[in-house]
């Protein structure tokens, strides 16, 4: 491939349609549409921007159920930065780097605070595992890689276990510095009791999730602990995941006002290739179909995560800056949609990921 190739013709959010130029994985011209010279990538009727971002997924591939292959949860669903949601912890983080460093996409981490990570699903069931001396050696030689400290707080994850997981997890977050990303669903531990532990910053993933015990009473109304968990500064988290996005709560959570910081899949091998998750592009039109707008909904997976992760960079399309953007098309198209409860919505717009521009290279969706 030439060096120097020209995405013809891609259109902003706004519309207005542009030739991206980029020679050796910069970008050095933003230009009218026709006037970009180089080999030359028709990207008529493709919308560009910042690379995708997935804050929760599953990355560590022989990890069973909850794995899968980087690239393909990666770069191929148009995100060029994925984030794995502690598929490990301290033992075997090193090998979540390594394995990241063979691929295409970037990769950053939380780190498990149970050491065995999810090489069981009831990771918390066992204070033995909670090395709080692991967790603070991993942060510190890992600190680049690893963005926050992940606890599951459910039933079937820490069994007898209760709160206290999450009170430890709280303890290694102020003694590290780095921020929790918390997965509720059914307890107990009691939604109540959870919340309340989170601060400014902390990440409460599967907000959307329609199990018992969820963010919404029985009237289908925020609960007051998730109102001012949002006003001390805790953020909101899709994970669709298998079982942990209900469209009847992102309907309800619209309807008060309760906004998605980031959208997030928690894909891995099983919901991508059976759903209901399949892809990174059918969960964005999810949240079209909801009523956000293509720029709240684009956003979701750009600027607020870029900002959350302390790295507005990668949600930067500058000149000079090495070239991370996603081109997606957005066709007047009718798809059914299901959500973790079986339910179904139809939706008249799909969004389709199309290809990516990411550490040098243009990959086709
Ligand atoms: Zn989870
Ligand atoms: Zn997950």
């Amino acid at each position: 491939m030439e060096d120097r190739i020209v995405l013809r013709n891609v259109m902003k959010l706004t519309g207005e349609a542009i030739d991206f130029v980029i020679d050796q994985g910069i970008l050095v011209e933003i230009v009218e549409p026709g006037q970009g010279e180089g080999a030359v990538i028709d990207c008529t009727g493709m919308y560009v921007c910042s690379g995708w971002i997935d804050l929760h997924v599953h990355a560590f591939p022989e990890l069973e159920p909850y794995g899968d292959e980087v690239d393909e949860i990666g770069v191929k669903q148009g995100v060029t930065t994925i984030v794995d949601a502690g598929s490990t912890g301290a033992n075997r983080i090193d090998e979540l780097l390594a394995s990241a460093r063979e691929a295409k996409t970037n990769v950053l981490a939380f780190l498990n605070i149970s050491r065995i990570g999810l090489e069981r699903v009831d990771e918390l069931s066992n204070p033995a595992w909670i090395d709080r001396q692991a967790v603070r050696d991993a942060v510190s030689t890992y600190d680049d890689f690893i963005v926050g400290l992940k606890a599951r707080m459910s039933r079937s994850v820490v069994g007898e276990s209760g709160l206290e997981p999450l009170q430890v997890a709280r303890e290694l977050s102020v003694e590290t510095g780095k921020p929790l990303m918390v997965h509720i669903g059914s307890g107990p531990p009691d939604i109540e009791e959870i919340v309340p532990l989170l601060e400014a910053n902390d990440v409460i993933t599967h907000y959307l999730n329609g199990k018992k015990n969820n963010l919404f009473n029985d009237n289908m109304k925020p609960l007051s602990v998730l109102c001012d968990a949002l006003a001390r500064g805790v953020q909101l988290d899709v994970g669709h995941g298998t079982a942990s996005f209900s469209f009847k709560v992102a309907e309800a959570a619209r309807e008060h006002g309760i906004q998605f910081n980031t959208i997030s899949t928690d894909m891995y091998r099983g919901n991508r290739i059976g759903g209901p998750v399949y892809s990174m592009a059918n969960l964005l039109t999810k949240f079209l179909t909801l009523g956000y707008s293509l720029q709240e909904v684009i956003d979701g997976v750009t600027v607020n995560p870029a900002r959350w992760l302390g790295k507005p960079e990668l949600a930067h399309i500058k000149v000079g800056e090495p070239a991370n953007v996603t081109l997606f098309s957005v066709q007047d198209q009718e798809v059914t949609l299901i959500d973790s409860e079986g339910e179904e919505r139809v939706s008249t717009k799909t969004i389709t990921a199309e290809g990516v521009f990411a550490r040098g290279e243009y990959i086709k969706c």
